[in-house]
């Protein structure tokens, strides 16, 4: 049972999209917490950002004690919203080239969708200029894996040993606005520079236990820490702030208007 559509909640897609541009050096990924309604309808209300142990360049996994951990987050959340929610879903990051999945993408998303035939891989681009307006943009997509169908009677070219097993499918994802960020996206955002910073802290510690490091290498390496925990700040930490502010602000000339209109509809009770 193939699905048929993902709605992606308008706050889950700022998070990720955070996420996504977060680095430019290395794929990031998540895991998308949310339903799937009887009409073959996945719903995301949220995702958790997951804390990468080995950084690489080009490829993401999800390791099985991450997934279990996120399993559990999704009851605990669930428990705590009054929503059904669990893992439905995976997402990650493509800086600098394509938004299709690679054959490993694909391959992943297969061994995913044994487990459970509703779950979906969302990728995201970003990083990517167009050559002739020079503006960057960020692409997107939803992807489940089939497998391909094996006919004897196919041209024997199509056999060859670079094609894979699995090829991709599209999903439509349609991201749906809301009124208001929900608590559990609330978390995931302001979680994102807290876990880039942890992430800065391991590579440092790792590097910075070796024995046989000079002195100058190290306040090299401490340097660089530095400088990475300050890009970090200007590129994640300080726009977040700067939505965070604005939404505050949004909030507040909303009530203010509700207020006018209540005392608005008051009077017009009164004269009644
Ligand atoms: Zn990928």
């Amino acid at each position: 049972m193939a699905v048929s559509a993902v709605q992606l909640e308008c706050d889950a897609f700022l998070v990720c999209m955070n996420h996504a541009l977060s680095t430019e050096k290395e794929e990031v990924m998540g895991v998308c917490i949310g339903e799937m309604e009887t009409n073959r309808i996945v719903h995301i209300h949220s995702v958790i950002i997951l804390r990468r142990s080995d950084k690489r360049k080009d490829r993401v996994e999800i390791s099985p004690e991450q997934l279990s951990a996120a399993s559990t987050e999704a009851e605990r959340l669930a428990d705590t919203s009054g929503r059904p929610m669990r893992v439905v879903g995976w997402y990650h990051s493509h800086p600098h080239i394509t938004v299709w999945p690679s054959h490993v993408d694909v391959r992943t998303q297969a061994m995913y969708q044994m487990m459970d035939q509703g779950f979906v891989g969302l990728i995201f681009s970003c990083f990517i200029e167009d050559k002739n307006t020079r503006t960057g943009r960020v692409l997107y997509t939803c992807f489940q894996s089939v497998q391909q169908p094996t006919q004897p009677s196919q041209k024997p070219s199509s056999s060859s040993s670079s094609s894979s097993e699995y090829e991709r499918v599209e999903v439509p994802v349609h991201v749906v606005p809301r009124a208001s960020i929900s608590a559990v996206c609330l978390q995931s955002a302001v979680e994102l520079p807290r876990i880039l910073c942890h992430e800065e802290q391991d590579t440092y510690r790792r590097i910075h236990g070796l024995a046989h490091l000079d002195p100058v290498t190290k306040i090299h390496n401490g340097s660089v820490f530095t400088k990475n925990l300050c890009s970090q700040m200007s590129a994640v930490s300080g726009p977040l702030l700067q939505w965070l502010e604005d939404r505050l602000q949004h909030n507040h000339t909303e009530i203010q208007e509700l207020r006018t209109e209540r005392e608005r509809l008051e009077e017009e009770l009164r004269d009644l």
